[in-house]
């Protein structure tokens, strides 16, 4: 700990709160610039709702959300729309301010004119979600599921899922929502920080009973009634996945701001807090995710009246080590610099193989004739390729360890609790991810190092280089787009700081083009279309550049 400032450079910096500390050349930080402001519901929701827009079953896990106050009218609109076409809808929906966090601030709705349209909502914007109704209950009760998530890379994308999370219960039995029930936080909100105030919250030192348990121990208990838990994992690794496809757009552009490509700086990692519901059906329903999920593996006690006591909490000790100890162990410096190692004496090796059968082959050239010297390029290759495409664990000596070698650090460590997601899953997801590429040629127009914002000159620059205007969209027409549509992102944004085209304003021109240029297609069918022309030309324009730069 560096309490007063820190003076020599680490491997590992591990931040309390945010990625934010000057002075970072080197090593790795366990948090991303922009995560916080990433994750926030508000910015969340609209993540989601893009990919929504694009991937409508795909993005099917989120609630269905709307922000305040802007998109109150909208909201008023659609529900009530709904409601006309199907009168025994009967819904509730849940009011959650932006940046809240332990149920702070949240209520429960039966009807959008229940709003409480205070000066709070004005200064406190707020997510209106719509509520489910129907969750999974254990024991009659409502829980919610509390899974850790390493994203260990951005660039190229690395998550690893945690095999085991925390179950948080609720501590009174679940009804569903009616008015008279609205208010009971203990029956709706699934908070440790809530219900640990409830007299009827049980500490257990088993993970399968008590307020808080494993996660592990409720799917042996799902398992055991014949629900298909593989099927469940695999519906919350394809949840973890996409969502993280939803957040890389706006991280990325967080990313080159802080640690400018080209520029010497820590790399980045993050351990994620997912919260998850699982409904009655076993669908699971993403509620949020915390930049900063608690690690604490202790919890208070009330020893007497107003004395309280820190004791161990098995269930988290069980839970939270394994998730910091296996983060350690797979961005541990030390293991990259014996990959490394391992890689460079691996191709030493191969180049040496690679090299004496080139001298053998040589000295025979030497003796034979000419026509030989194909086949003997040939017989080059074959070799080249047999030493440098043997794997490490091939090459001779691979396994060997000196006789004296003390066994790794890693032997007397249990087999890792996180699991690799991606890239390992990457070809089922791979399409979604247009947002990226999207924020790519964002991210290239950008200009200054530095910035998040765009300002007109790129925005201009971008169309010209994709050549996308033409005599029905005229330079002066791509300028009022510009305009237009930065101006409002900027009148609803939080962050007033630069002036300028946000990411997510960039993509709603982007998908505005899109639409205007191949009006006949699904809208997802419409930005691949758009995207492909525009890094086409890119690439086009690219290499004229290098051929005059040669010229
Ligand atoms: P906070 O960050 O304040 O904890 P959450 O979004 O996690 O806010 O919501 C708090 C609790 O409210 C959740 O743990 C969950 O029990 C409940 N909750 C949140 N959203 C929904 C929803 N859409 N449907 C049902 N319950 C929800």
């Amino acid at each position: 700990q560096f309490p007063f400032g820190r003076r020599l450079p680490c491997d590992i910096y591990w931040h309390g709160v945010s990625f934010h500390d000057s002075n970072i050349f080197s090593g790795q930080v366990n948090k991303f610039p922009g995560m916080t402001e990433t994750v926030r519901k508000i910015t969340l929701s609209r993540a989601m709702r893009t990919m929504r827009d694009l991937f409508p079953l795909e993005y099917n896990f989120y609630p269905r959300s709307w922000i305040l106050p802007e998109e109150l009218p909208l909201f008023v609109a659609e529900v009530r729309t709904m409601k006309d076409s199907n009168p025994s809808w009967k819904p509730t929906f849940i009011v959650k301010p932006d940046g809240g966090c332990q149920g702070d601030g949240i209520y429960l709705i039966k009807d959008p004119s229940d709003i409480r349209l205070t000066g709070s909502i004005q200064s406190r914007p707020a997510v209106v979600q719509e509520y489910i109704c129907k969750p999974l209950l254990v024991d009659k009760l409502k829980f919610d599921i509390r899974l850790y998530v390493l994203l260990k890379s951005l660039e190229p994308l690395e998550i690893y899922i945690a095999k085991d999370g925390l179950s948080r219960f609720c501590t009174e039995p679940y009804q569903e929502p009616t008015l008279k029930n609205l208010h009971q936080v203990f029956m709706h909100l699934t908070n440790y920080s809530l219900n640990i105030h409830s007299g009827n919250f049980i500490h257990s030192a088993s993970a399968n009973t008590g307020s808080k348990r494993t996660f592990s121990s409720i799917l042996c208990r799902l398992s055991s009634r014949g629900a298909d838990v593989k099927k469940l994992w695999s519906d919350i690794i394809s949840l973890v996945i996409k969502t993280i496809i939803a957040l890389t757009p706006e991280l990325k552009v967080y990313y080159q701001s802080d640690i400018p490509a080209g520029k010497p700086g820590p790399t980045c990692f993050q351990i994620l807090g997912f919260d998850i519901l699982l409904m009655k059906d076993l669908k699971p329903v993403l509620l949020e995710v915390n930049a900063n999920p608690s690690m604490r593996i202790e919890h208070e006690q009330e020893l007497s009246p107003g004395v309280f006591e820190n004791v161990p909490s098995p269930v988290d000790e069980k839970v939270k080590v394994a998730v910091i100890r296996d983060t350690l162990r797979l961005v541990d410096p030390q293991k990259k610099k014996r990959k490394d190692t391992h890689c460079i004496l691996f191709l030493r090796d191969s180049l040496l193989r690679a090299v004496s059968a080139f001298c053998i082959i040589w000295s025979m050239k030497d003796k034979q004739h000419k026509h030989h010297s194909l086949k003997l390029s040939l017989k080059l290759k074959f070799y080249l390729k047999l030493g440098l495409c043997q794997s490490p664990e091939q090459a001779p000596g691979a396994s060997e360890a000196p006789p004296d070698a003390a066994p790794g650090p890693e032997a007397a460590l249990p087999s890792l609790c996180l699991k690799q997601v991606f890239p390992k899953y990457a070809r089922h997801f791979s399409y979604l991810r247009l947002v990226d590429r999207v924020a790519a040629l964002f991210i290239r127009f950008l200009g200054v190092k530095g910035t998040t914002k765009l300002g007109p000159t790129g925005f201009r620059t971008f169309i010209r280089n994709c050549k996308l205007s033409n005599s029905n969209f005229s330079m002066a027409a791509v300028d009022i787009l510009y305009i237009d549509i930065t101006r409002r992102w900027n009148s609803m944004g939080i962050d007033h700081k630069e002036s300028g085209m946000c990411l997510q304003a960039f993509v709603e021109a982007f998908f505005c083009l899109a639409q205007k240029k191949y009006k006949a297609l699904p809208l997802h069918k419409q930005v691949l279309s758009l995207l492909e022309l525009c890094e086409c030309r890119l690439a086009a324009l690219h290499g004229k550049r290098l051929v005059w730069g040669c010229g």
